[in-house]
């Protein structure tokens, strides 16, 4: 018998539906040892790359909250419902038409098929694990208390700034660089806080309920356990410390909120019409979720590699982990 089955697409999958990219996956050529200043040039700006399109695609989404549906900085001086209520809604609107909308398209109008999906099954149904015994129900669930969570934060540091209490700059230079800065603080910041909770006690008691999701897509990203949410929006902490302009507050929640239904859509690549594609590793997070002990981190910062946790999804990584497991 086969070990391997080609599916509708005439993509190779292993006996249990696997499917994997031919590229590794790897990371941000930031680090790489010796520099080559032509490509990480390129990878700032070729598309995609490290502006286009998700980074340009938030930093948009940003401008639209902020401009359009942010109350007035003096009506934030003091807590109350209707500005409170506001900042609620508005994320809950914003998590809904991009986590949603990603959710609709690969996975009701399934509008790829199972082109490029790492996993070959779709999302689970009468499932006792999940809430509801529906694994979009409980993930769509958990993610909504992560948005109260994100707009508690984003509330209380509003707050901050209606009443001058917190650093400010809107030095233009600045601005600049902390916008770019972000990305690489907020996987500095992950990776911490993912080994953190991949200690046992935490583990059994509050990360778990990410990992009920093996088989991931866009809304399982922000299905987690209350005290993961808190630790994991914790990243916006740093506005207290670091002089940030309200926009960059902003950026910082809605990428930590937003970035991780892309991470968890589970396909490779996002096929828009024939051969257009938006590509964005995924990989290296849905081998997270499939063997729990590899890739705590994301792309921009290699620590995964430096700390020998890394996994780029070729056979010869797995038969590595495997020897080291067996030990
Ligand atoms: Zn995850
Ligand atoms: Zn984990």
């Amino acid at each position: 018998m086969s070990n391997t089955q080609t599916d509708e697409h005439g993509q190779v999958r292993d006996r249990r539906g696997e499917w994997r990219p031919e590229k590794p996956a790897g990371f941000m050529p930031l680090f790489d040892w010796p520099q080559k200043p032509l490509n990480i040039l390129k990878w700032f700006f070729s598309v995609p790359g490290f502006f286009a399109p998700w980074y340009a695609i938030y930093v948009a989404l940003t401008c639209f909250a902020y401009f359009v549906l942010t109350p007035e900085l003096a009506q934030m001086e003091t807590l109350s419902l209707d500005w409170v209520s506001l900042i609620l809604l508005r994320n809950i609107a914003l998590i809904t038409v991009f986590t949603g909308g990603l959710h609709v398209w690969l996975y009701r109008v399934k509008g790829q098929g199972r082109k490029t999906k790492y996993n070959g099954n779709w999302m689970a149904k009468k499932d006792r694990r999940f809430l509801f015994q529906n694994q979009v129900y409980d993930n769509v669930f958990w993610s909504m208390v992560g948005t109260l969570v994100w707009s508690i934060y984003e509330i209380g540091l509003w707050w901050g700034y209606a009443n001058g209490v917190l650093p400010y700059s809107a030095n233009p230079v600045w601005f600049v660089l902390w916008m770019i800065l972000m990305p690489f603080w907020r996987n500095f910041h992950f990776y911490w806080i993912h080994r953190l909770i991949h200690w046992p006690p935490l583990y059994k008691t509050v990360h778990y309920l990410h990992h009920k999701n093996v088989n991931v897509g866009p809304w399982s990203g922000m299905a987690m356990h209350p005290v993961e949410h808190i630790l994991y929006f914790s990243c916006m902490l740093i506005h207290i410390v670091v002089p940030s302009h309200p926009l960059h507050m902003m950026f910082n929640g809605l990428t930590t909120a937003l970035g991780p239904g892309v991470s968890h859509s589970g396909f490779d690549e996002l096929v828009f019409g024939d051969e257009k594609s938006l590509r964005k590793e995924k990989l290296m997070h849905y081998l997270h979720h499939r063997y729990h002990t590899v890739n705590f981190g994301e792309s921009a910062v290699p620590l995964d590699k430096w700390f020998g946790s890394f996994h780029d999804g070729s056979p010869e990584a797995d038969a590595h982990f495997r020897a080291r497991r067996s030990n």
